[in-house]
């Protein structure tokens, strides 16, 4: 068995991966070189921010986040020498209206990760004494980590690379599909140049709805830009991460801190925002007045593959058996991605599944006119 997997973003790789770990042989292409989109541009918390928020089933996906990654870093390492760096510092949690629901939502769930405390300003500053003093109380969750997100893909990369049944296909954007009773036959890149797979993967995050014509169904992924601005503090300056009204602070272990973010609706612009780079700093310098003191190292915006609910598209096309998407991650892809590949790979090879898969088929996805 051979398949085409279209994006090498996180949802891409992560589906190469659980995939070729089988013996398949697999094809990865990509319009650019892998791994430069939304996947490199995300803060890489290991958990939707207040989980609470969002459906069952992306926190589902959510919780094997850091389990698996931690498994895979262990695999890869020995092969390309990058460490992708999960770090349990734990997150404060600012927003006073989420406290009750917050600590309720611990209560019920169970889960590790979503263990919280309630804290005082006297434990705050225990915990870390860099948070503005004006925070008298705070919820923390102790088992929530980050991932190094652009290491994360790199390390993908490499060990893939290293594999002899990956080939990667980069800067080659895939046109069309060619379609034969009821059978993807091919996939057509822009030269017209036809490649032909058992299995096709969708994995194209913020591009998914182009697909919707051709394809006779609305995929209703669509790009919300979000906007991040880097720091370089000295290493262990900061110690948990910190998040208020939907702003936050990510530590990675060597200094670096990741502010983030906004949200956008306004298709695929990237261009910067000066007001929303702002917004970002004033309402991380009100949870951490001494960050002023530290240069900014970068800013950057990337593209969410927004999808109605936040929960992505997992398995195979209405109408088209040997099509498969694993798309719409929105602010959880990072998260999610592991064990949305790891469904993936189960439902393809007809395996027991890692969650139950019906939340996240494809079937919901509405009609548009024509039957293949
Ligand atoms: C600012 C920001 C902060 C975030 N923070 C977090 C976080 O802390 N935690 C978390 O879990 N998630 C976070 N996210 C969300 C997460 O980054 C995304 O959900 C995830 O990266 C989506 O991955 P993907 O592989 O689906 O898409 P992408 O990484 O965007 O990859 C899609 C790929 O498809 C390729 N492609 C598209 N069309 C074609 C075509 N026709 N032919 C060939 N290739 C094509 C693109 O070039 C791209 O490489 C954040 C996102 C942003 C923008």
């Amino acid at each position: 068995m051979n398949v085409a997997i279209i994006g090498a973003g996180i949802n891409g790789l992560m589906s190469a991966l659980e995939l070729s770990e089988q013996g398949i042989e697999v094809h990865i292409y990509d319009q650019q070189q892998a791994g430069r989109e939304a996947s490199w541009a995300g803060g890489g918390i290991l958990s939707p921010m207040y989980p609470w928020r969002y459906p069952q089933p992306v926190n589902a996906l959510a919780k094997h986040a850091k389990a698996l990654y931690t498994e895979w870093n262990q695999k890869l390492l020995p092969t390309t020498g990058i460490d992708f760096q999960i770090q349990q510092t734990g997150m404060l949690i600012f927003d006073q209206k989420d406290f009750d629901i917050g600590l309720n939502y611990a209560n019920t769930h169970q889960e590790p990760m979503q263990i919280c405390q309630h804290l005082t300003q006297k434990d705050i500053q225990k915990l870390n004494p860099k948070v503005s003093k004006q925070f008298q109380e705070a919820l923390f969750f102790p088992e929530l980590s980050n991932v190094r997100n652009p290491r994360l893909l790199q390390s993908l990369i490499n060990y893939l690379k290293h594999q002899s049944n990956v080939t990667f296909h980069e800067n080659i954007k895939i046109s069309k599909f060619c379609i034969q009773d009821s059978y993807v036959t091919g996939i057509e890149d822009e030269q017209k140049v036809i490649y032909s797979h058992d299995h096709t993967i969708i994995t194209t995050g913020a591009w998914s709805a182009n697909w919707s014509a051709q394809l006779n169904l609305q995929i209703p992924v669509y790009p919300i830009q979000g906007q991040m601005v880097l720091f370089k503090t000295p290493k262990n300056w900061l110690t948990t991460m910190c998040m208020n009204e939907v702003m936050y602070l990510i530590p990675r272990k060597d200094g670096h801190i990741v502010c983030g973010s906004s949200m956008k609706d306004i298709g695929f612009d990237k261009a910067l925002c000066m007001h929303t780079q702002q917004n970002i700093l004033n309402a991380c310098f009100e949870m951490i007045p001494e960050l002023q003191k530290f240069p900014i190292i970068k800013q950057w915006t990337g593209l969410r593959p927004s999808s109605p609910t936040g929960i992505p598209y997992i398995g195979t096309y209405p109408q088209l058996s040997n099509l498969w998407l694993n798309t719409g991650h929105f602010r959880n892809g990072l998260c999610m991605g592991a064990a949305s590949a790891r469904l993936l790979r189960q439902l393809i090879l007809k395996q027991p599944c890692i969650e139950d898969p019906t939340p996240y088929q494809p079937s919901q996805l509405v009609s548009m006119t024509k039957h293949f």
